[in-house]
């Protein structure tokens, strides 16, 4: 079995041949139409398919592709320290404002988002002080300089709205399991030489849903009697707010799934403009959101509160970009939930804590310090970072940063303040940009140094064929934080999950909807420094991560019990013996 190696890119795991290859090929396409690994093919409009479902599988690796392991470890711990670091920038209002102003004359959708949070807490009407966060971090590993030493996981961005595909990674990672001992014969897979992580995402995610719902509804019981929290027949449910036309809905479906069948709880899907058309807030109470129910037509809209649903988590799976607001009606369904009592999933102050400016800001000296006040967590985080510049005329070394860049654009990335994939500048568009913009029109954007991921060999399955190129890796963390914005009062503060995302090491984007990445799976091999064997250190720490998060629970559970029952015992005895002692049967 061979391992990950920087130099020759060499594949732990490969089918052997084309008859190999075609066997993979196939139970591939049978498993993920069987699982829902699958996403709507382009084209089929939403409304088609109710009628005509138009899906195809996912793109995705053949192969789960070599990760080494404490990277993996690395990225899964710094989740949770992300989530508190997102929430008490979220919280800090006046310092989010400044970090972002420099933006807002050049950058109007920004400036909305901003406008939206004054608006809210300018006139305390933010009613609802939980929030959940699901965050995404993405990695890639660099090389460093000359190519020498191990490569390091750095962060490409942090997510904060819409982290999207968690269910389908977890799809990907059954996918893998089943074909690499099928097919390739490997039995165990928690080998001495490499281990495919479980990926529990889809249930982490369902779960944090699950917990936002029961603290709203816990909330309601504790502000209104019963008879006025519960409003008979309005029945309170967790709300999606999704693209019109989306594609990536099976990631979206197998998530209301889990959510129903493992809490028992329900989630209906709207866009934004349904919901200013649809929903109202009940000022009675505290602005609870009530929305005609997207499942009744209107005929049967007689009994209102029949048709009701009330919004108990607003969780956003668009509104990130501005195609998500072709009109004013988007931008006043945002503004009803932002103003709703509804758990929002992100608050607008969550989103914009994701921004790039922000993630640019956060690396200037002091920064991560005014958040985090663990040194070893401002160590950790920061060791992620590659260079960040803004380009403010007031930022120091902004001139450096554009000259530099102009003349080497290929150790650059030019990002404005866009989620979706697709919007950055790479090479001579990075140029050509930098030059034609005045110096108050780049501040709308950052610079970024370019991480250079070490290239591998990658079997991609594409439209239903498979194609073998140099890829690099993507991985991404996913966390889920519920709490207050200050970090005092959390409820929950978890790392859920994985995401591995592969494209060919020649696409600067990565993307798996906007078409540039495939979904992959990590498997987990000893670093160079290894030769191929998994430290026991690893071993042990992975444990949290491998096992499933029931039975790590469970074990955990036991051992607090174990040592609480130990400690119990032992200061029973020396009671016994100072008692003892002290009525002279012990001399
Ligand atoms: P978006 O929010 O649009 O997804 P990202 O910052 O994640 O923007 O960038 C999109 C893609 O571009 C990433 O998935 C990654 O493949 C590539 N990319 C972004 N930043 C860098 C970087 N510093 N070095 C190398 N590739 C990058
Ligand atoms: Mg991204």
């Amino acid at each position: 079995m061979r391992t990950y190696d920087k130099t020759d890119g060499a594949l732990p795991l490969a089918p052997r041949n084309e008859e190999e290859t075609t066997v993979l090929l196939q139970e591939a396409l049978g498993m993920a139409a069987t699982t829902g690994l699958l996403m709507r093919s382009a084209g089929g409009s939403r409304a088609d398919t109710h009628v005509k479902p138009a899906f195809c599988h996912a793109p995705v690796c053949l192969l789960p592709n070599a990760l080494p392991v404490q990277e993996y470890v690395k990225a899964r711990r710094l989740a949770t320290i992300w989530n508190l670091l997102v929430a008490r920038i979220a919280h800090d209002g006046p310092w989010l404002l400044q970090t972002l102003a420099s933006v807002l004359p050049h950058d109007e959708f920004t400036r909305r988002l901003v406008e939206i949070f004054q608006a809210i807490t300018g006139a305390e009407r933010d009613v609802q002080k939980i929030q959940l966060g699901i965050t995404r971090s993405d990695y890639m590993l660099h090389a460093g300089e000359s190519g020498s030493g191990s490569p390091e996981l750095k962060q490409v961005e942090i997510n904060t709205i819409a982290a999207s595909f968690g269910c389908l990674s977890t799809q990907v990672t059954r996918l893998h399991q089943y074909l690499v001992q099928k097919v390739l014969g490997h039995s165990r897979l928690s080998s001495k030489s490499f281990i495919l992580p479980r990926n529990e995402t889809m249930r982490g995610l369902a779960h944090g849903l699950a917990a936002a719902h029961k603290e709203y509804l816990r909330q309601e019981s504790v502000m209104f009697n019963p008879s006025q929290s519960s409003r008979p027949g309005r029945r309170p449910c967790v709300l999606m707010l999704v693209q019109a036309d989306e594609r990536n809905i099976n990631d979206q479906k197998l998530l209301e799934i889990c959510l129903w069948e493992e809490f028992g709880v329900l989630l209906h899907r709207a866009t934004l403009l349904e919901v200013a058309r649809n929903a109202h807030l009940d000022l009675q109470r505290r602005q609870n959101l009530l929305l005609v129910s997207p499942l009744i037509s209107d005929t049967c809209k007689e009994d209102v509160q029949e048709a009701e649903v009330e919004v108990t988590v607003a969780y956003f799976r668009a509104g990130y970009d501005p195609s998500d607001y072709p009109s004013e009606g988007e931008w006043k369904g945002r503004e009803l939930i932002e103003m709703s009592a509804a758990i929002k999933c992100p608050s607008i102050s969550h989103h914009l804590a994701g921004t790039k400016k922000v993630q640019e800001a956060l690396c200037r000296p002091g920064v991560l310090e005014r958040f985090l006040k663990d040194a070893e967590d401002v160590d950790a985080i920061r060791n992620c970072f590659v260079g960040l510049y803004g380009l403010d005329p007031e930022c120091e070394g902004a001139t450096a940063a554009v000259a530099a860049a102009c003349n080497s654009p290929q150790h650059f990335v030019l990002k404005p303040q866009r989620e979706g994939g697709g919007h950055n500048l790479y090479d001579q568009d990075l140029v050509q940009a930098l030059s034609q913009m005045t110096a108050e029109e780049r501040a709308a954007y950052i610079l970024m140094e370019k991480i250079r991921p070490p290239p591998f060999e990658a079997f991609f399955l594409r439209d239903y064929s498979v194609l073998r190129g140099l890829a690099v890796l993507e991985l991404g963390v996913y966390g889920v934080y519920l709490g207050d914005s200050e970090g005092k009062r959390v409820i929950l503060n978890e790392s859920v999950g994985h995401l591995l995302r592969t494209k060919l090491a020649s696409s600067h984007e990565g993307g798996v909807a906007a078409g540039f990445a495939v979904l992959s799976s990590p498997l987990l091999v000893g670093g160079p420094e290894d030769s191929g064997i998994l430290s026991k250190k690893y071993f042990s720490t992975l444990r949290e991560f491998t096992m499933s998060a029931r039975v790590w629970r469970r074990q955990r559970f036991w051992k607090i019990g174990a040592t609480g029952i130990a400690f119990w015992g032992v200061g029973l005895f020396l009671t016994y013996i100072a008692v003892s002692k002290r009525s002279g049967k012990l001399q």
